[in-house]
């Protein structure tokens, strides 16, 4: 046997005996990624393998098993069909908001279409940019301000505008949610933390390496989302788009608290393509 196969049987034994589910994809990227590989070329590599790889591997492996999220390890994670650099501290990106940016994205368009203007987005909470890139790549006139709290993400997410070609676009704002930005957008995204408290040492142990700030929401995990309801009225325009995305089990909380404000209408759930709801959109009245 290849040493790239004998490799991969080892990493994916060692993954599986660590209760990892993908194991033998999960030691093709690793290994792809150190031998700058597809997975696939790699079961055609002949060659003997770098002692750097092997050592590098071996680490590689042992972190994982050890619960080390992947995306940390091969310092990328996918996103609607883009790669995005995240290290250990960024929040990274979740399939669930994936839902949650397709929904926004094809209002968007119909709100763009509408106005007959570029539109005028902010994104709360922007972590590795995820949800900016996309937007900004999908609304390809936009121009977007994020706002995140730790330096670290806008580092990383600064990088990841420049990687999509969208930096220009593309402002981050250090700061703490609404008290960062003063003007008015035509849409508002988020996803901010909504973990309840005592939920977040539940999480599963990959997750748990993952900043506790982008996913502790409080008590009840409506910290950030209520106060999001209440702040972002300044922010929105008449006609303007609100998206939040919110745990399974918050929509009705947020739904409550949206038809409490004078002024959100056309207020909607957003679901997965398993059908779990994973956010909500609504509007901001054209007259209050
Ligand atoms: N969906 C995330 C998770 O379950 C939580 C994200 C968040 O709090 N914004 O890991």
């Amino acid at each position: 046997m290849s040493a790239v196969r004998e490799m991969i049987r080892e990493g994916t034994r060692r993954l599986e005996a660590a209760g990892v589910a993908n194991a033998r994809h999960e030691s093709e990227w690793l290994l792809g990624r150190l031998l700058n590989a597809a997975p696939l070329a790699l079961y055609l590599y002949e060659g003997a393998v770098p002692q750097d790889a092997l050592t590098q591997f071996d680490a590689q492996i042992a972190a994982r098993a050890a619960g080390r999220p992947l995306q940390y390890l091969l310092k990328e994670a996918q996103f609607v069909g883009r790669r995005f650099a995240v290290v250990p501290g960024v929040f990274i990106p979740r399939p669930e908001t994936e839902a949650v940016v397709e929904a926004a994205v094809i209002r968007l368009r119909d709100l763009e279409a509408r106005l007959g203007r570029p539109l005028r987005l902010l994104d709360f909470g922007t972590g590795s940019g995820c949800i900016a890139v996309t937007l900004a790549c999908e609304l390809p006139t936009c121009v977007l301000v994020g706002v995140e709290l730790s330096w670290n993400a806008l580092r990383i997410a600064q990088g990841n505008t420049e990687r999509h070609g969208c930096a220009a676009r593309v402002h981050l704002v250090q700061g703490w949610w609404a008290e960062a930005i003063c003007g008015t957008f035509d849409g508002i995204i988020a996803n901010p933390p909504y973990v309840p408290t005592a939920l977040v040492e539940q999480l599963p142990r990959d997750v748990r390496h993952e900043p506790r700030l982008s996913l502790d929401g409080g008590a009840d995990g409506m910290r950030d989302l209520s106060q999001l309801v209440t702040q972002v009225p300044r922010l929105l325009a008449p006609g303007g788009l609100l998206v939040l995305e919110c745990g399974e089990a918050q929509p009705v909380q947020l739904l409550r608290d949206l038809q409490r404000t004078p002024w959100a209408e056309s207020i909607q759930v957003v679901h997965d393509l398993a059908g779990r709801p994973r956010g909500v959109v609504s509007v901001r009245a054209a007259i209050i």
